[in-house]
């Protein structure tokens, strides 16, 4: 399970969705319908390859639950 972060632009790449405030979880995953994203990133997280990526409240939630995650404040 990888450490969560608060949100920081300066993790991202520049010029990147994340990087932009954005939420690169959704971005990625192609759901930014409805229902799907919240839009502003509230969490910076290293996916499984090391990619820096972002999260809105909703991805938080989402990556926590399936266990990809730490919740944000834990472990750090
Ligand atoms: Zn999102």
């Amino acid at each position: 399970m990888n450490t969560s972060y608060p949100y920081d632009a300066d993790l991202h790449e520049a010029g990147s969705e994340a990087a932009r405030g954005g939420c690169s979880y959704h971005q990625e995953h192609h759901d930014t319908g409805a229902g799907g994203c919240a839009g502003e990133a509230v969490v910076s997280y290293q996916d499984r390859q090391g990619h820096w990526q972002s999260g809105c409240s909703a991805a938080l939630e989402r990556l926590v639950a399936d266990g990809e995650i730490e919740a944000l404040g834990q472990g750090a």
